[in-house]
């Protein structure tokens, strides 16, 4: 027997196809692994493995989901998902909208806006219009999206 019928014999050692091994070929592979070091240690290696496979060496991780849904169902019966502690409250969500608002508006009264007006005339309008457009429309998706529950119950929705 050579090494490489060695170590096919030492793999099917766990097929199930080959459950009962014949006396001769165990006895061949005896010998062979008497004499052979490297296969003696090929076989040592494979039995280590196989150990290691049959033992649950990865302790068992504590069960992540349940814990967090667990935590999520709670925090909505308490009513606490929707306003985080630290966020803002309403009163300051429309304080900032009403400073957004004036310091936006405030541009048309800069100096440099009239300059800038004139030589770009009126297409400079539209950009600029587009921009607080987008950035009113965007603080209010952003304030009703934050604040659903409230406003749901304020208005009865
Ligand atoms: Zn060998």
């Amino acid at each position: 027997m050579n090494c490489k019928n060695a170590a096919d014999r030492i793999y099917e050692i766990d097929d199930p196809a080959l459950k009962e091994p014949g006396i001769l070929r165990r006895f061949s592979l005896a010998l062979h692994i008497l004499f052979c070091s490297r296969c003696a240690v090929r076989l040592e290696h494979y039995e280590e493995a196989r150990f290691l496979l049959g033992t649950s060496f990865f302790p068992p991780s504590p069960d992540f989901e349940s814990a967090l849904m667990s935590r999520i169902c709670s925090e909505e019966e308490a009513g606490q998902i929707f306003d985080t502690p630290g966020g803002f409250s309403t009163k300051g969500w429309v304080i900032v909208g009403l400073i957004v608002l004036l310091s936006l508006s405030s541009l048309f009264f800069g100096k440099d806006f009239a300059s800038v007006a004139l030589d770009q005339g009126s297409s400079f309008l539209l950009p600029l219009g587009i921009t607080i457009g987008i950035f009113l429309t965007g603080y209010g998706a952003l304030f009703i999206g934050s604040h659903l529950k409230e406003l749901s119950e304020r208005f009865k929705l």
